[in-house]
C-alpha cells in the first residue's frame, strides 16, 4: 500500500448524484474489482493498481470550513469515489472531522461505506435529522464478497453496523450495487435493519476477469439481473422495506 499525505487545492465538489460530494481520499484500501472509482487515475496519474494507494488531504477539514460558507447548501454525499470509513480513517479522522463541519452548519448528509467504523460516528449522527447512514452490502455470501471486495469487510460486520445504526434512530439503507450471486437473502437479513434498499447491476467493464475465472458469465447476464432485481424488489416488498430497482 502506497500512502501519501497530500494537501488538496478543493473539497466541495458537484456530485451528478447528489449536490456536492466530499472525498478526504484519492483511492481506496477496499480495493473492489468492479469499482468505478478507478476512473480517479486518470486524473491523478496513479500507475499503482487500484487499491494499493491512497492519498490522504490532510487539509480537507480546514478546506471544507474555508468552503461552506462559500456555496449554497445542498445535500453531501461522503464521499462517493472513495470508502469514507477505509482502514486509514481510524488514524486520520478526516471523515469525522468533515461530519462534525457538515453538521454545524446544518446540511443534509449521505454517508456511505462498506465498514463498520462507521459505528464511531453515532455520536456525531444523532446531532442531526438530516444525515442518513448506508452500508453497501452486495451479496449475502462472504465467499462472493471475497471474489469482489477482497478488501472490504465481511457481510456480517456489515450488516451488523446496520442494525446498530438503525437501533440508535439513524436512518439507514442498504446499497446492493453491484448486486451479486446470493444478494436473494439479503430481504430476510436486512429486514428491521433498513429503511430502504437501492438495487443497481454490474459495470461489466472493470470486473469481466473475474466473471471468466470463476464461471460467473452466464450467473451474471442481463437475465440474472433483471429476474434477480425484480425478484429481490418483491421479498423487500414482503418485509415492507422500500426498494429501488436503478436500472
Ligand atoms: S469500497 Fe467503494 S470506493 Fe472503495 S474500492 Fe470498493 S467500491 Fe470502490
Amino acid at each position: 500500500m502506497i500512502l501519501r499525505e497530500i494537501y488538496a487545492r478543493s473539497i466541495l465538489s458537484k456530485s451528478q448524484v447528489f449536490d456536492y460530494a466530499v472525498n478526504s481520499y484519492v483511492g481506496c484500501q477496499h480495493g473492489c474489482v468492479y469499482c468505478y472509482a478507478r476512473f480517479m487515475k486518470r486524473f491523478t496519474g496513479h500507475k499503482e493498481p487500484w487499491g494499493e494507494f491512497v492519498d490522504v488531504k490532510i487539509n480537507a477539514p480546514a478546506l471544507l470550513k474555508h468552503e461552506i460558507d462559500k456555496m449554497p447548501p445542498g445535500r453531501v454525499w461522503v464521499s462517493g469515489v472513495c470508502d469514507p470509513y477505509q482502514p486509514l480513517e481510524t488514524a486520520y479522522e478526516l471523515t469525522r472531522k468533515c461530519l462534525e463541519i457538515l453538521i454545524q452548519y446544518g446540511w443534509p448528509i449521505t454517508v456511505q461505506t462498506k465498514s463498520p467504523l462507521v459505528l464511531r460516528d453515532i455520536d456525531l449522527f444523532k446531532k442531526s435529522d438530516k444525515i442518513e447512514v448506508g452500508l453497501s452490502v452486495t451479496s449475502a455470501d462472504d465467499e462472493i464478497r471475497k471474489l469482489f471486495e477482497p478488501g472490504a469487510p465481511s457481510i456480517k460486520e456489515r450488516i451488523k453496523a446496520l442494525e446498530e445504526l438503525h437501533l440508535a434512530g439513524i436512518r439507514t439503507y442498504a446499497m446492493i450495487a453491484p448486486m451479486l450471486p446470493g444478494a436473494e437473502e439479503l430481504a430476510a437479513q436486512l429486514s428491521g435493519k433498513v429503511d430502504y434498499v437501492l438495487v443497481d447491476r454490474m459495470n461489466y467493464h472493470y470486473s469481466d476477469w473475474v466473471y471468466r475465472k470463476y464461471h460467473l458469465e452466464e450467473a451474471m447476464s442481463y437475465d440474472f439481473f433483471f429476474s434477480k432485481g425484480k425478484k429481490l424488489a418483491s421479498a423487500f416488498a414482503k418485509q415492507g422495506i422500500e426498494c429501488r430497482v436503478l436500472f
